[in-house]
Formats: structure tokens, C-alpha cells, sequence
């Protein structure tokens, strides 16, 4: 019988996900189908219950489901239990499990830099900020600061995870070894001209952004120019997406095959 796998949020919008997992279904030849499940909040409780009643294999967990959907589930993995939001869940032994793969996704490409730096400035204080920040330290970067537009949530990071904050307007007094964007600043519509760095880059950083539409955000663009090293937000995207996939069917997609569907996706 097809395996049902697929992802819910609110509004859900147009998601890469199906693209990236559907593709590499067919080409592992696994007999599986994923689907988009828009959910609004007032009915994830049912629609855990069907999760479990189906047998749904898996499920990608998007905004404003991340925290919510942590009381419907059977366990939760230490890295999900740090994050405190849960992107992805899967069945082991018939118990339902929640993990976050966004740290996943977050420092695989960071550990394939030849030296990691020893600082970073995480701008932004929502969910991905905090898988941010523990893949960061997992990576075992020394100093880690955060700064916010609204100044209280990046102090419940800092307590959360004893890291410094700074205001967001003194962030381009500092200079990290990484910046790395985890605002919707940069991303297409309204923000896609609007930048979360207008000082100067620090000599020799590393300039991440998590958005990925577009690929090139202006972030990106003007760090390039400036010299910096800069990783497109796609590729957390993909990393993640992949290790759901290894946890779902136990494969591997090759990241190389996968990141060309995606790129291809984007046009
Ligand atoms: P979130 O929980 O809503 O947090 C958004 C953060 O951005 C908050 O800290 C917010 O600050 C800040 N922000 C929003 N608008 C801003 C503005 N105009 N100026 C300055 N700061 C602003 O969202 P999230 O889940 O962390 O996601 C954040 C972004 O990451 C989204 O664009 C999402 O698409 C992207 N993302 C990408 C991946 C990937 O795989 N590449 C994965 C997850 C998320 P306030 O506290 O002041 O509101």
C-alpha cells in the first residue's frame, strides 16, 4: 500500500516540501506519496488523532503548528526538546516521535567549512533562531549573541540558553565571525528589497541567510561583494528536508540530486 506522508501549516502557501520528498521517492523507488495538509489551530487536535487512526508515516510540522502539535505527540528528541519546537514527526516501535531537523539543517553546511569561526550573531528571535542556536552550540561555536527587533524575545533566548544579547539597534557594532539571518527580512514580496545588516561585513565572516526566495537575498549579494563567505538559506532547507527523509524510510537522497529538483523548483 502507498506510504502517506505530508506537511500542515497556516496558512500553508506554496511549499518546496512535496517537490523535495516526492522526487525522492520515485527516485529510490519508494512506493510513498506526500501531500500539502493546510491546518488551521483549531483542528490539529483531529487531525493528530486521523495521523495516528491512518497511519500517517510522517508528517513536516510548519508555523503556527511547531510548539502546539509537541502535546499530541507520544516522545520527543532531546534536540526537539531544546529547540522546544517540534518540524518533523515520525513512528518508531508504534510510538509517536517529534524531532526538529531545522538544526539538521541549519549546520550541515556550516560543518562543511574548512574552519568554523569562533562567533556568531543570530539576528532574530522566533523558532528558527532557536534551532539556530542549538545547532550552534552543538557545533560548538564559543560565543554566541543574539539581537531582535522586539528586545523581551531575545531576552527569553538569552535565558533559555545563557547567551548575550545585544539591542538591534547596536548589532553592527559588533563583529561576529557569523552573521546569520533568521528574519524574514530579504525574503520575496514586501521585504525582498530590505536588509537585517547595513554596517559594514566584518573582515573574513560568514554571512548566512535562512531565507531561501530568493536564493540571492540582498543580504547575500552585498555580503558577497564585500568578500565575506555566504551560504543560501536553500541549503538549510534542503538539509533539513533530507534528514526527515532518512528518518522517515531510512535512505538517503543525495543531497547533490536533490538540491538540482529544488533549484530546478525555483526556477
Ligand atoms: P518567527 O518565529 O515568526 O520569527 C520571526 C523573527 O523575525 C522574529 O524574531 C521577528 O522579530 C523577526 N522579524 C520579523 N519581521 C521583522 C522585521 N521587519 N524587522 C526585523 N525583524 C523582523 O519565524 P521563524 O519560524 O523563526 O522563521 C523566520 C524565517 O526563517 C522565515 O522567513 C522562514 O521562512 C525562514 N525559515 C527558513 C528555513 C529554511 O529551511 N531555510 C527554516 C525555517 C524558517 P520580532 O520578535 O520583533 O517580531
Amino acid at each position: 500500500m502507498t506510504q502517506k506522508y505530508g506537511i500542515i501549516g497556516w496558512p500553508l502557501g506554496h511549499t518546496l516540501s512535496p517537490t523535495l520528498h516526492n522526487s525522492g521517492f520515485k527516485r529510490l523507488g519508494i512506493d510513498a506519496e506526500y501531500v500539502a495538509w493546510p491546518l488551521e489551530p483549531v483542528g490539529l487536535s483531529d487531525f493528530m488523532q486521523r495521523f495516528r487512526d491512518d497511519k500517517v508515516q510522517g508528517l513536516s510540522v510548519t508555523i503556527p503548528h511547531k510548539r502546539t502539535v509537541m502535546r499530541f505527540l507520544d516522545e520527543m528528541t532531546f534536540r526537539a526538546k531544546s529547540v522546544g519546537a517540534v518540524n518533523t514527526i515520525f513512528w518508531r516501535e508504534g510510538v509517536v516521535w517529534g524531532e526538529n531537523t531545522d538544526v539538521d539543517g541549519l549546520i550541515e553546511p556550516l560543518r562543511l567549512l574548512k574552519k568554523l569561526p569562533e562567533s556568531a550573531l543570530v539576528l532574530g528571535a522566533g523558532g528558527a533562531a532557536r534551532a539556530a542556536v542549538v545547532g550552534l552550540r552543538e557545533l560548538e561555536v564559543g560565543e554566541i549573541i543574539v539581537a531582535n527587533r522586539t528586545r523581551s524575545k531575545a531576552e527569553i533566548l538569552g535565558h533559555d540558553f545563557n547567551i548575550r544579547v545585544v539591542d538591534w539597534e547596536k548589532r553592527h557594532e559588533l563583529s561576529p565571525g557569523i552573521i546569520l539571518n533568521t528574519t524574514p527580512l530579504g525574503m520575496s514580496g514586501d521585504m525582498v528589497g530590505l536588509t537585517p545588516w547595513e554596517g559594514d561585513f566584518p573582515t573574513g565572516s560568514i554571512v548566512y541567510d535562512i531565507v531561501y526566495n530568493p536564493l540571492r537575498t540582498r543580504l547575500l549579494n552585498e555580503a558577497e561583494q564585500a568578500g565575506c563567505t555566504v551560504i543560501e538559506g536553500i541549503e538549510m532547507f534542503l538539509h533539513q528536508g533530507l534528514a526527515q527523509f532518512r528518518l522517515w524510510t531510512g535512505r538517503k537522497y543525495d543531497a547533490g540530486k536533490a538540491r538540482k529538483v529544488l533549484l530546478e523548483a525555483l526556477g
